[in-house]
């Protein structure tokens, strides 16, 4: 089994990525096996670059495989916001709730709801960069929370076409759909090789 590391010490993020990765035969390890890794500071411009950043830094930390992604939620209404500033919306401390309703707020009276979720995904070694790629998914910022399942924005966002929150699937049906699953399908086949070295 190859090793890989996931460049998080965010929970909902390892699970989500562990449920995606269990049928390959990779050992899956977070940061949380690395208590002493410095954190990573998430000052890209751009996801794709903070990303990249977060995979390098767990490489060169642990001298593993390594994969990061950093996620946004771009609203059209408030030109592209939150973005790559979606995990400290509403403040340095804030909470996913502080954040949700930061959103609701801005989006009050507005009838374009539109938005997207966008994964960036690097997947790193000590030597450089393998990949990095996108996962992205449409949908609209609804007017109340709905769904109590997920987290961060997931109550809040209604998947186009399906009708339905994040908030309001299971996990597996989330991940068969989500931005952060279509990225990590385009990076399971660079796994793949990997493994056959
Ligand atoms: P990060 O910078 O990739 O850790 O993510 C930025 C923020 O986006 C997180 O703090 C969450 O609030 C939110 N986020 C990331 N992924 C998801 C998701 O799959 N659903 C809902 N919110 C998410």
């Amino acid at each position: 089994m190859i090793p890989l590391l996931l460049s998080t010490r965010n929970p909902d993020k390892v699970k989500e990525l562990c449920d995606l990765l269990a049928p390959l035969e990779v050992a899956v390890h977070s940061l949380e096996a690395f208590p002493e890794c410095p954190e990573t500071i998430e000052d890209k411009d751009t996801i794709f670059g903070n990303a990249i950043k977060k995979a390098c830094n767990g490489a060169a930390y642990s001298g593993m495989l390594c994969l990061a992604d950093d996620t946004g939620l771009f609203i059209d209404a408030l030109g592209g916001d939150p973005g790559v500033y979606s995990a400290r919306w509403a403040g340095p401390d804030c909470s996913y709730q502080d954040n949700r309703r930061k959103v609701l707020l801005q989006l009050e009276g507005i009838s374009d709801r539109r938005a997207y979720f966008r994964t960036a995904m690097a997947l790193v070694d000590v030597s450089g960069l393998i990949s990095v790629v996108q996962g992205e998914v449409a949908g609209f910022i609804t007017e109340i929370e709905r769904g109590n399942a997920g987290f961060g924005y997931d109550s809040i966002f209604e998947v186009e076409g399906i009708g339905k929150t994040f908030a309001e699937m299971s996990d597996t049906d989330k991940n068969r759909i989500s931005h952060r699953g279509l990225a990590l399908n385009k990076i399971i086949p660079i796994l793949e090789r990997i493994k056959g070295f």
